[in-house]
């Protein structure tokens, strides 16, 4: 197998086998152990954790049956895969969107175990979901799967066992609905057992922020480190959730010019730079699309529906919508647009085409798993307060985030350095995460 040394190429050919057809779940494993050559070469003792780090300490898939408003029953798919608590409890979100799957959740687990490693702070790795599709439901229909979903999941979690949050599909509404049945069922006010609650019981101030700042501030930290900044810079950002909505803010707060952004009916170009007021009036409040933001604005806007939105010139490029939503060929042309930075605010945006294609054209590429951490970062000090009682100011807390951020950033060049990959974020992110947990892993024994 290319580029991976024997033993690695051993332990991939084994995940293969072992689990057939998932085909996302392998994307991931096989961009982690692109970067581990150095580290078997150098720690052999890893190789063992490394077998024990690609099955899921335990994996939960369950019925979900819920009515709708015409009284028809429907039934769904629900998952938890809790992949590793070496450095404290299960922690991921869950995602709500018919495309989920077995492979899809654990692709994405696999990956919040690095992520939640890079952050510093307590949190093992796991993540869920079900394949229920939130579009066009009622608001009733919506609190009826919540209900259904957690009347299963409430005996698999805790806030020492495993603590989900959102993901795409699950927002404030869903995570009050699921945290809801949580206390009905269980009869306790037990706040650190969900993240990503209304401020009123028990959510942190800054979470919904979280993910899309933090990826601003990890960028800020990347132009910081070769004596730039964002003031004046031309920036595209996809999707049509949180990540992207605050992403938008925060460059536009350092003084960047969102030139473009998405959804998946089209992205809009403007040329002055988006209007956040606008796009969160019809996104956040009218549930629109942007296609209604467009029609809004009138003139100035222009709606693409053909190419896509990488093919906009842009120095710098957010990807903040889902797996695999950018490939070799949007990167070959953002390489030819002069393109400084890709950073992803979704998971695994970029395709292994599209990673190669941007590296080697010169392009600074952040993985998710350092560059959009901060969202499970945030979530991490929702459980601080609740586990204190407390609740933190929205400066104090995005100062915290801010931190975390350059303690990620820093935290992947030095050992991207250590391990002879100067500049790489891949690097330095997978082989920083992975030395974490494979330490815990070793002390606390097999
Ligand atoms: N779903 C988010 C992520 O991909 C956040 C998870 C959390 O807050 O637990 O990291």
């Amino acid at each position: 197998m290319p580029g991976l040394d024997d033993k690695l190429t051993d332990l991939f050919h084994q995940v293969l086998d072992r689990n057939p057809g998932e085909l996302e779940f392998h994307q991931a494993v096989r961009e982690v152990f692109d970067s581990l050559g150095p580290v078997v070469t150098k720690h052999p003792e890893y190789a063992d954790v490394i077998k024990r780090l690609c099955e899921p300490e335990r994996q939960i898939i369950f019925r979900v049956p819920w009515t709708d408003d015409a009284g028809q029953v429907h039934i769904n798919r629900g998952f938890r895969v809790e992949f590793n608590s070496a450095l404290g409890p299960y922690k991921g979100g869950l995602r709500f969107h018919p495309s989920v799957n077995l492979g899809i959740v654990k692709f994405l687990g696999f990956e919040q175990i690095f992520k939640n490693a890079l952050t510093g702070l307590p949190i093992g790795g796991g993540k869920g979901g079900s394949d229920f599709d939130p579009k066009g439901r009622s608001e009733a229909e919506v609190m009826r799967f919540c209900q259904s979903f957690m009347t299963e999941l409430y005996r698999h979690i805790g806030e020492y066992t495993d603590v989900p949050a959102g993901d795409i599909g699950v927002g404030g509404r869903e995570i009050g609905y699921l945290f809801g049945q949580y206390k009905r069922i269980t009869n306790r006010y037990e706040s650190g057992v969900l993240t990503g609650k209304g401020i009123s019981w028990g959510g942190s101030r800054v979470r919904t922020e979280a993910t899309g700042y933090g990826t601003v501030f990890f960028v800020d930290e990347m132009l910081k480190a070769t004596g730039g900044s964002l003031e004046g810079k031309r920036v595209t950002v996809s999707g049509s959730g949180n990540v992207a909505t605050y992403a938008i803010a925060k460059v536009q707060q350092l003084g960047g010019t969102v030139v473009a952004c998405s959804d998946s009916s089209g992205y809009v170009v403007e040329e002055d730079g988006i209007d956040l007021a606008l796009l969160k009036q019809v996104k956040e409040v009218d549930r629109g699309r942007i296609a209604d933001y467009a029609a809004a604005r009138g003139a100035g806007a222009q709606l693409g529906r053909d190419g896509s939105i990488w093919h906009v010139p842009a120095d710098i490029a957010l990807p903040c919508a889902t797996q695999n939503e950018l490939d070799a060929d949007d990167a070959a042309r953002l390489v030819a647009n002069g393109c400084m930075i890709v950073a992803e605010g979704a998971n695994m945006p970029c395709t292994p085409e599209a990673i190669k294609v941007l590296t080697e054209g010169g392009v600074r590429y952040a993985p998710g798993k350092a560059a959009n951490a901060g969202g499970v970062a945030t979530s991490a000090l929702e459980m601080q307060q609740n586990a204190s009682r407390d609740s933190w100011s929205f400066a104090h807390t995005e100062e915290r985030l801010a931190d975390i951020m350059r303690g990620i950033h820093d935290r992947c060049l030095a050992t991207a350095d250590e391990y002879g990959s100067p500049g790489s974020y891949t690097a330095g992110a997978n082989i920083a995460g992975f030395t974490k947990v494979a330490d815990a892993m070793i002390a606390l024994g097999v």
